[in-house]
């Protein structure tokens, strides 16, 4: 046990891993000393996120976030700094006492401990559900249900039974409060049960009954793999001779529902946002980094069952259409998507309504075209995954998708009414793309739309597509940050560019600055960039351990974002290349200096740096400054 203190602080700073966290809600790729992935805190397209394990820092280049792993946790949560720490702590196993009134900390770990409880609760159920489909007496119907999915394991350890029990299947029993007679058995409260959904309360006014009766339990999981609800599939009643059998004569009760929903799904709680939630992300979150692709489909049974056959990047929302949070949630595990709806109408609509949200969170989207009327969990049954593979390889963009599906769809090439309003449709959906590529898919595609709606001039058709690229493209770029930092970065005063690298490579390999000739170097630095070497010496070096944060928050403003961005990314991934560079930039520094003060001295030193002889024209350098300070009346140092 440890009181919230500095040393705390920095304890849990020493034993994080900040790749490790940010792994958790974004895709990162090794580039030398550090790791890059697209930035959560904007939209990018191409990776301008870095993250420097060694630092524990990370710096975006698009958008200028930055800080440690504390910092990230309170941004990407928007949780006090406090909580931040809490929670790193409690995935370093440390333990924290925080210095709080006695009356705070009671609120506090109360406060805590029924957020604990609320997850246990879970836990427990998804445990209970899964011994059911084991060995209750009912369980026929769940094991049916599976059965007809093909999701019946042939040995404990095959992809079906690994399947099963990532996904926490289980089977939540007949009756009224089987489950919730467990519950009350294993110590839990009534009030937690809930609190989560699974506790419903007695109209009547006393006592509680099961929210999940006779269903087939999907156990839904957060990001840290915890149990925050149930999604249960509806099972035709058991036989009565089962019933019988397992000394139930009737479970009519005036609480049941008259018409059964197929699937029922937790409501919300404290630690269950369906809008923010993805059935299956926790169990897909590896392979989508892998990939770097998701396959989205719309029910339960289609992502385990896709799962079971090797396909393990799949998730569906649950029972809402794909929201914009669960778009950025992915967008942190992959950027790209695969949208694999049923093959009806309503799968058709949900790849429309789906469409914004993609946009705007910045997901590439492809669409499978299923035939009419299969699932992704009958496609792959029937087809296989190779199948499924295939499918995805030859998947449309969303727009053409869109475009094609709008002149399938109940259109007469002779009757000028409805022509007219498909023009105006397939118009209006290009008139929204904010994709470049897209656009430019969509103008190229102008030519077979044409034909397609029998408009005899192309032409006109393909002028109002550039026309509202034009328009779109002017506004895409006035909302991307890289290209003007580009423009910005390229031209910069020739003295600071040098300058700047001499620092850089410090911040590469502080270790440098113990280097003599090094040292000797560096004391030839002046201004900002001497101030930050100093800085830089007295942090890394120094006796406490480096808070990145702490040191940037003293460097000058002038040459902040570089410190923050050289931090996150640094250049020199061997500190003999940095030592090289740092050298011949120290003494291109000084030769500008030089040039700038006493043009006539330039020569001799030019001499000495073309002959190699570092030492020599290190001298003369020196010499030069020493007389240039007498000049300037700085005196000697
Ligand atoms: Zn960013």
């Amino acid at each position: 046990m440890t009181v919230l203190g500095q040393e705390t602080i920095e304890r849990v700073r020493r034993q994080t891993s900040l790749v490790a966290v940010v792994q958790q809600v974004v895709r990162l790729q090794r580039r030398g000393r550090s790791f890059v992935g697209l930035c959560p805190f904007h939209k990018e397209k191409t990776p301008s996120f870095h993250v420097n394990d060694e630092r524990g820092f990370y710096h975006c280049f698009g958008c200028k976030a930055s800080g440690d792993a504390i910092k990230f946790v309170q941004e990407m949560q928007g949780v006090s700094f406090a909580e931040a720490i809490q929670e790193l702590a409690d995935r370093a196993g440390i333990e924290i006492v925080e210095e709080r009134s006695a009356e705070d900390s009671r609120a506090h770990a109360e406060s805590r401990r029924r957020l604990l409880e609320l997850f246990e609760v879970g836990n427990a159920a998804a445990s209970y559900f899964e011994q059911a489909l084991r060995d209750h007496p009912l369980r026929s119907q769940a094991i049916a249900e599976l059965a007809r999915r093909e999701l019946v394991a042939s040995t404990p350890t095959d992809a079906i039974a690994d399947a099963l029990q990532s996904f926490r299947v289980g089977y939540a029993p007949y009756g009224w409060d089987e489950s919730l007679r467990h519950l009350r058995n294993l110590g839990f409260s009534m009030k937690a049960a809930e609190s989560v959904g699974l506790a419903v309360p007695r109209r009547s006014g006393s006592g509680h009954y099961d929210r999940f009766r006779h269903r087939l339990m999907f156990a839904v999981l957060d990001l840290q793999g915890r149990v925050i609800a149930f999604s249960g599939r509806d099972l035709p009643d058991p036989e009565p001779a089962d019933l019988k059998r397992a000394g139930i004569l009737s479970a009519s009760e005036s609480d049941a529902p008259a018409t059964r929903a197929k699937y029922m799904n937790s409501p919300e709680s404290p630690i269950y946002k369906k809008r923010e939630t993805l059935f299956g992300l926790y169990q897909a979150r590896q392979s989508l980094r892998d990939q770097g692709r998701a396959i989205l489909v719309e029910g339960n049974f289609d992502v385990v069952s896709m799962h079971a056959r090797g396909l393990r990047n799949v998730i569906a929302p649950l029972g809402t259409a794909f929201t914009l949070e669960q778009a950025k949630l992915l967008r942190r595990q992959a950027p790209d998507i695969i949208m694999m709806l049923d093959g009806d109408s309503a799968g058709r609509r949900a790849v429309l309504a789906a469409r914004e949200a993609i946009r705007d969170a910045g997901l590439g989207c492809r669409v499978v075209n299923l035939p009419d009327g299969i699932d992704p969990d009958e496609f792959v049954r029937k087809s296989g995954p190779d199948a499924v593979r295939n499918a995805i390889e030859s998947a449309r963009g969303l727009l053409q998708h869109l475009i094609d599906t709008c002149l399938d769809s109940g259109f007469t090439k002779d009757d000028p009414l409805t022509r007219a309003a498909k023009i105006k449709e397939v118009a209006e959906l290009i008139a929204t793309e904010t994709n470049p590529e897209a656009r430019t898919m969509a103008e190229n595609y102008a030519d077979v739309v044409a034909a397609r709606l029998n408009i005899s001039d192309a032409p006109t058709f393909k002028a109002l597509l550039r026309r509202i690229r034009t328009a779109n493209s002017s506004a895409a770029e006035a909302s991307h940050p890289m290209g003007a930092l580009e423009r910005q970065a390229s031209s910069p005063n020739k003295g600071d560019a040098v300058a700047l690298e001499v620092f850089g490579c410090i911040l590469d390999w502080p270790e440098l600055l113990k280097d003599p000739q090094v040292e000797g170097a560096l004391s030839l630095t002046e201004g900002d960039i001497a101030l930050a070497l100093a800085l830089a010496r007295r942090n890394f070096l120094g006796q406490k351990a480096d808070c990145v944060e702490e040191f940037l928050a003293k460097i000058p403003v002038s040459i902040h974002a570089f410190a923050a961005s050289r931090l996150a990314a640094p250049r020199h991934n061997r500190l003999e290349d940095a030592r090289t560079v740092l050298l011949k930039n120290v003494s291109k520094l000084m030769r500008l200096e030089q040039h700038r003060r006493r043009p006539e001295d330039l020569e001799a030193i030019q001499r000495a740096a073309a002959s190699g002889d570092f030492d020599a024209e290190l001298e003369l350098l020196r010499r030069h400054e020493r007389l240039a300070r007498v000049r300037h009346g700085v005196g000697e140092r």
